[in-house]
Parts: C-alpha cells; structure tokens; sequence
C-alpha cells in the first residue's frame, strides 16, 4: 500500500512526485513504470540524443540517488493492467497488486501505428521511447541511409531535421496539404516545409500510404498515386494513443482520453489523470476538451495534483508553451492558436527570424516565434490579457511587442 500512487514514470508521474515532496508531502509515494530506466526526458529523443550529442544519463529527470533521497518508491519494468476503484487496488502484468490511498494516472500514450499491410515489418520504427531510439540509432550505425518519414508533425519534422544532418537521404511524406497542419497556421508550414527542402529532404505533402512494401524488411513505401519511395527504414511519426485502457475499464469517464476537471480530478474518486493522456476543457483554446502534448502541460498539471493532495488544491490556469528545433531553428509557441480568424507576419520569414501572431476577433491569443525569444517572451503578456491590437502595430517589427500591452 501507497499512500500515493503514480502510474507513469514520464515527465508527469515524475514531476508529480518530485513536486510531492516539494509540497511537504510526508507519505508514501509509489511510481511504477512500464519503462525500465529511471524517468527521462523525452524532447531530446529527436533532437540532441538522436544528434548524439547529449548521453542518455543526461536526460534523467533526476539521478538514481534523488528517488532513494527523497524516499520516492520506483517500481521499474512494471505495467498497471486493471484498476479496481472500490477496493483501491492495482493489478500489474505480473499479477502482483498494489494498493493506494490516491492515484495518479500519468500514463503518456503508445505511438500510433499505421494500419496498412506491412507496418509490421522490420526497420519500420516509432520515435517514442528511448529503446525505439536506440533501435533505430543501431541500424544507422549498420548502415542504413535511405530513410522515410511519415508524418509531417514536430517529430517527424525533428528527426528528419537530424538525419539530413548525419547524411542519410530522408523522405518526409505527409498526408495532409501542409506540415504541421494540426497545430500550426500555413506560414508557419510553408516555412519549414521550405526549410526542409532547402536542407535536402524530399518532402511531399498530400499523399498517402498504402503499404509498407518489404519481404520481412521494409524496402519502400508505396502511395496511392501508385508510386513507391524506396527505404531501408521507415519512422512512423503519426501521433499517439493515450494509454488508457486500464482506467477507461475502471469506470472513468472518457473515450479517447481521460476526462479530467479544472482539478485534474478523473471521474472516479481519488484518481487524477495528468499529462498526455488527459483531456480537459482548455481555457485557451475558448473551453475546446483537447489533450496537450507538451512537457509545460505535463509538469504544470503534476506540480496542480501535488498541492491538491497536500491540501492546497487550486484550478489549473498554467499558460501553455511549447517549442521546437529544427537545424539551427529555434521554434517557441506560446498558447494554442486553435479558433484563430486572422494573423500577422512580424518580419520576413527569409530572415530565418520571425513570428506569427494569431489574433481571434482582434485579440491575440497565440504566437509561433521562429529565432524570435523577445517576441515570444513579450508576446505571451499579450496573450494572457487577451490584448486587442492593431495588426498593422503587430507586424512592425521595430515597436517591441511589451509596448503594445496596454
Ligand atoms: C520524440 C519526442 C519529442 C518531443 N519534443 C517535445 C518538445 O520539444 N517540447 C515539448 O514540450 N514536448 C515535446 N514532446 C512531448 C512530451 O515529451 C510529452 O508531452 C511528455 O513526455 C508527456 O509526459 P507524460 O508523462 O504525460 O507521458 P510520457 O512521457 O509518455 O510518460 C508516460 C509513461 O507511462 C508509462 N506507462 C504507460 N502505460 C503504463 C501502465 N499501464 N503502467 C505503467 N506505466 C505505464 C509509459 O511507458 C511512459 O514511460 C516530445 C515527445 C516526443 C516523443
């Protein structure tokens, strides 16, 4: 018996427990992971660790000694398959149960894999783990240089980013019009669509997959326009299934993703839900129910949980950020440009140095800043008052944005 238990060794459940005992907590804390390292960062899967240039000791959240020190309990290599919210009792793949005074579910969620004949074959990886990494990292290391993409999202784009780099051939197929559609206005994506190609990657927009071609190795793609790409190597970079089963078979409300409330609070009495796998009505987004991927949304929603278990429970309003690098391209966004109706340029995009503001009946409510931190650190006071500016003021890129908050 825990007092506290947190399924999900990944950025929430450990930031939850770290922010546990930040808050005073003086009760037991169990984590349990299905992963067998210590709770990592995963950001640097697809850029810096992908890049070989940061070791994998340097992604720990925390060093071994932090989770004795502070008498967090991990149970690593270890998988919570059923929920039982009466009893209040865990059952893991081994079959051992646990039980918790309250629970934490910060779950994250399995890549989404594709659906068509062949993605079973070997060489076709995700992008999600540190063992998918090392997976792939290996067969480059053997030699393989003919690499597809497919998914035009931020790892898709990452990873791309870092195997042009390397020298490999990479190409990036999506099947949307543009990149990044689901996150991001079409300046944002014409930019790194054209950045890419300028790189070397073969990006192709609009099309789709049929098969993973491949006798037991995967040796090409094939579309629907009856072409085929040829690849030692295939990433399938398409989203992520939030892993839910267990909780949804408990009782807790939600489909696709836990329902959570302004607490973090599942349906079922004393279980939170936090990180990727939880979706709750989004402020910034005008009250839209949405998941938020983000290592912002992860931590936030811990550090919320901590206090409420402590005692200090709080609505969650932290302000959502998210960014990204690509080749020598630093992307910061702040808040959620979902709803938009409008938005402005603020300098060239052929400077490499520029942000798009969107505006939603004339106020601001999110910026994708590319090389641009002064615009995204002063940017973001627009958002938070929900400033209404004059575009013509926005896009002059000599009026520094704090000057434009009333
Ligand atoms: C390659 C990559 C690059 C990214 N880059 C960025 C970025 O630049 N900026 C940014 O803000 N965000 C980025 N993200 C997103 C960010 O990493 C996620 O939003 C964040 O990791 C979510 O944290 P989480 O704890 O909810 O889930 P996760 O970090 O996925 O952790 C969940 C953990 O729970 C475990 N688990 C699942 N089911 C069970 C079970 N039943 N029992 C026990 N354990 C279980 C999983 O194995 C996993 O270890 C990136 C993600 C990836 C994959």
């Amino acid at each position: 018996m825990a007092d506290v238990v947190i399924v999900g060794g990944g950025h929430a459940g450990a930031q939850c427990a770290i922010a546990l005992r930040q808050q005073g907590f003086e009760g037991s804390i169990a984590l349990i992971g299905r992963e067998s390292e210590l709770p990592y960062e995963r950001p640097p899967l697809s850029k810096e660790y992908f890049a070989r240039e940061k070791s994998f000791e340097r992604l720990y959240i925390r060093p071994a000694q932090f989770w004795q020190d502070k008498d967090i309990a991990l149970h690593l290599g270890c998988e919570v398959v059923a929920v039982d919210p009466q009893a209040k009792l865990l059952t893991l793949r081994d079959g051992a149960q646990m039980a918790y005074g309250r629970l934490v579910w910060a779950t994250g969620g399995d890549p989404r894999g594709l659906s068509c004949p062949g993605a079973n074959l070997a060489g076709v990886h995700a992008v999600r783990t540190r063992e998918d990494c090392d997976r792939l990292m290996g067969e480059i290391d053997g030699g393989v240089n003919n690499i597809a993409v497919i998914g035009g999202g931020y790892v898709g784009l990452e990873a791309a980013a870092v195997l042009t780099k390397m020298g490999c051939h990479v190409t990036l197929l999506e099947a949307a019009p543009r990149v990044l559609a689901r996150v991001a206005g079409p300046e944002l994506s014409a930019f790194y669509e054209a950045e890419h190609r300028t790189h070397g990657v073969d990006l192709r927009t609009g099309v789709t997959v049929t098969a993973l071609e491949g006798e037991g190795r995967v040796s090409g793609v094939s579309l629907g326009d009856g072409s085929l790409v040829a690849a030692d190597a295939v990433i399938v970079g398409i989203g992520i299934v939030p892993a839910i089963t267990p909780l949804i078979a408990a009782g807790a409300a939600g489909t696709q993703a836990v329902e959570i409330d302004a607490h973090c609070r599942s349906s079922l009495p004393d279980i939170y839900a936090i990180g990727d796998c939880a979706s709750f009505a989004c402020a910034y987004a005008g009250g839209q129910a949405m998941r938020v991927e983000s290592v912002q949304n992860a931590n936030d929603r811990a550090v919320c949980v901590a206090k409420a278990i402590c005692g200090d429970a709080q609505p969650y309003r932290a302000f959502p950020w998210f960014w990204s690098n690509q080749y020598d391209l630093k992307l910061q966004t702040a808040s959620i440009s979902r709803g938009y109706d409008d938005t402005v340029l603020r300098e060239d995009r052929a400077a490499r140095s520029f942000s798009v503001i969107y505006l939603k009946q004339g106020r601001v409510i999110a910026l994708d800043c590319v090389n641009r931190t002064k615009d995204y650190v002063q940017g973001r006071k627009l958002v938070e008052a929900g400033a209404a500016v004059d575009p013509a003021r926005l896009a002059d890129a000599d009026v520094p944005l704090k000057a434009l908050i009333a």
